[in-house]
């Protein structure tokens, strides 16, 4: 449980409340207290985080955490469940917060309608307006009505769109429980989420079993669903709790590779894709590979996506490029790009501990990294200009060394790097003095605060950042955090070029609430010939997994295996650093 779905539970709390004719006291007790949770940091394990607060029952110390809402937190992140809640939304139909969706529907006027006309949802709601209904409520008239009916379709048009991390972490849970459904042969997640776009707006599911009710079912029953939209012999499509919609097709397992890359996409990928086939007399459908005559036979067996492609006269093209950026023509000219993977990851880069902000003991991030194979990693923790993390000055720093030296010793089979995520100044400077940079193995220069200057201040800053010869991997270059805080304004492409000619590594940061270089970015990295660090910027030794956010997004972005420093043995690493 995060703060942000803390927070989100209670302004939902707040939303039934004021639907159900609570006092206004009431209602905003709830929203001040959401306010309070929406501060905390996001990783729930943070020092001073959820977790903490919850089992050290310090909640009432935030502002706005009153004793009510303190008890019903705690027995929310300690149980995953919240009975106060459950209760309230029985009380109300499952659409009743999509009414206020309806620009100018209020509580009040939502709840008129549930009670008078009975109206459970957005479809029911258009219905009764549609029939005139609406205008006879007290307190509505034909304005309102009308208003209405011309806000309904804006409200069902807003598509939800979730961050990568969190619709991968449900897809991961639903595809986890099908998967141990007897009868169920092969499960994967599809779409944009297999894709790793960074943003979906909903989650698809491909089953092959002989029998598609068991597979349905447990579909349907998992908690995260909220409701059944939707439900054929071979197909269920549900609504989940935090609004999303989520999608499973049951295929016979000969379907299999056809349906997968059907509901996989992108769509600009099949319009291409189609008419190669239809070049050579074929069609693709999510059925399979069939002649367009008819008359010659049955198409070619699909085992799985490598037969279809292979079908077409070209290349698998990897699920992260198909997006028609030109991966298309080089397929077919065997030319895709040898992208970077998982298993070439040699060793973790940005990784913080006990030391500044991490929550783990730079041992234990070692035996960590360890344990997942590595051959090196980097402890890059804060420098003293980010108090707030518990940056280091320069004589933490060297007492750090004598620490990283201890543990490499103690561990063994492990390389543990020196190095410092030194924060980037305003003025473009770096946070620490050259006798300490020109000692560290990696130097990782961010920004972390002033991201708001003007856009040529601060392409300014980051150059003269890029420009210092101590300065070896660019951190999470834009700053930006999905769907929470944009990108800094700087011209990103002449910073890249910058970078280039320097020889700075930049980051494809794998925290998954930044993903930063994006891939559009990473792929104009790659035009310039950037290096390329698949960072774990990891605060625990959890985090070390970000590693798979990190090559996910790198190998949306075009990014070649042979770019990656962190793809190769710690001597090769640090000549390439400073190549
Ligand atoms: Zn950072
Ligand atoms: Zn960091």
């Amino acid at each position: 449980m995060t703060p942000r779905e803390v927070a989100q539970t209670l302004r939902e709390i707040s939303q039934l409340l004021q639907i159900k004719g609570e006092n206004a006291f009431k209602v905003r007790a709830y929203e001040l207290g959401a306010d309070a949770f929406e501060t905390l940091p996001a990783d729930p394990a943070a020092p001073g985080g959820l977790n903490e607060r919850v089992k050290k029952g310090t909640l009432t110390e935030m502002d706005g955490v009153g004793k009510a809402i303190s008890e019903k937190v705690t027995e929310l992140v300690t149980t995953g469940h919240l009975r106060f809640l459950d209760d309230l939304r029985k009380e109300f139909p499952l659409g009743a917060l999509d009414l206020m969706r309806v620009p100018g529907l209020g509580p009040r006027k939502a709840a008129v309608l549930i009670r008078e006309l009975d109206v459970a949802n957005l479809d029911d709601l258009e219905r009764v307006a549609r029939e005139g209904r609406v205008r006879g409520l007290k307190g509505f008239g034909e304005r309102t009505e009308k208003l209405i009916l011309d806000g309904i379709g804006q409200a069902k048009a807003r598509q939800t769109r979730q961050p990568l991390y969190e619709s991968r972490r449900i897809a991961e849970k639903l595809l986890e429980r099908v998967r141990k459904v007897p009868g169920v042969l092969r499960a994967e997640i599809a779409g944009s989420v297999r894709r790793y776009a960074e943003t979906n707006g909903d989650i698809d599911l491909v089953v092959a079993s002989p029998t598609p009710d068991p597979a349905m079912e447990a579909f349907a029953t998992s908690v995260e669903v909220m409701e059944v939209i939707a439900r054929g012999p071979t197909k269920c499509s549900v609504r989940l709790r935090d609004g999303l919609q989520a999608d499973l097709r049951v295929v016979p397992e000969a379907q299999f590779a056809t349906a997968l890359h059907h509901f996989t996409g992108s769509k600009q990928h099949h319009v291409k894709l189609r008419g190669l086939a239809r070049d050579r007399g074929l069609s693709i459908s999510e059925y399979g590979l069939a002649p367009l005559d008819p008359a010659s036979g049955p198409g070619p067996e699909i085992r799985d996506e490598a037969d279809l492609y292979r079908a077409l006269g070209m290349q698998t093209v990897p699920p992260e490029l198909r997006e028609d950026h030109g991966e298309i023509e080089l397929a077919k000219d065997n030319a895709l790009p040898d992208l970077i993977s998982r298993d070439d990851i040699q060793g973790f880069v940005h990784c913080h501990s006990t030391w500044s902000d991490g929550k783990a003991s730079i041992e234990d991030m070692v035996r960590g990294a360890k344990a997942l194979g590595a051959k090196f990693i980097t402890m890059t923790d804060h420098s003293q200009a980010a108090h707030y993390a518990g940056g280091l000055g320069p004589d933490q720093i060297r007492r750090q060394w004598d620490e990283i030296a201890e543990v490499e010793a103690k561990v063994g089979g492990i390389r543990v790097l020196r190095g410092s995520e030194v924060d980037i100044l305003e003025d473009g400077s770096l946070d620490l003095p050259e006798e300490i940079l020109e000692n560290l193995d990696v130097v990782i220069c961010s920004v972390h605060q002033r991201f708001k200057l003007d856009e040529t201040k601060q392409t300014e800053r980051i150059r003269r950042a890029l420009e210092n010869p101590f300065c070896r991997i660019w951190g999470h270059p834009t700053g930006r955090q999905i769907l929470d805080r944009p990108e800094m304004p700087a011209r990103w492409e002449e910073l890249i070029a910058v970078a280039a000619e320097k020889g700075v590594t930049v980051e494809c940061n794998g925290s998954p609430r930044r993903l930063d270089f994006s891939a559009d970015l990473l792929r104009l990295a790659r035009k310039h010939g950037c290096k390329v660090s698949c960072s774990v910027d990891a605060h625990s030794v959890g985090e070390l997994e970000n590693i798979h956010f990190s090559v996910g997004t790198a190998r949306r972005g075009w990014t070649e295996r042979r770019r990656v420093v962190n793809a190769r043995s710690p001597e090769e690493f640090l000549e390439m650093l400073r190549a």
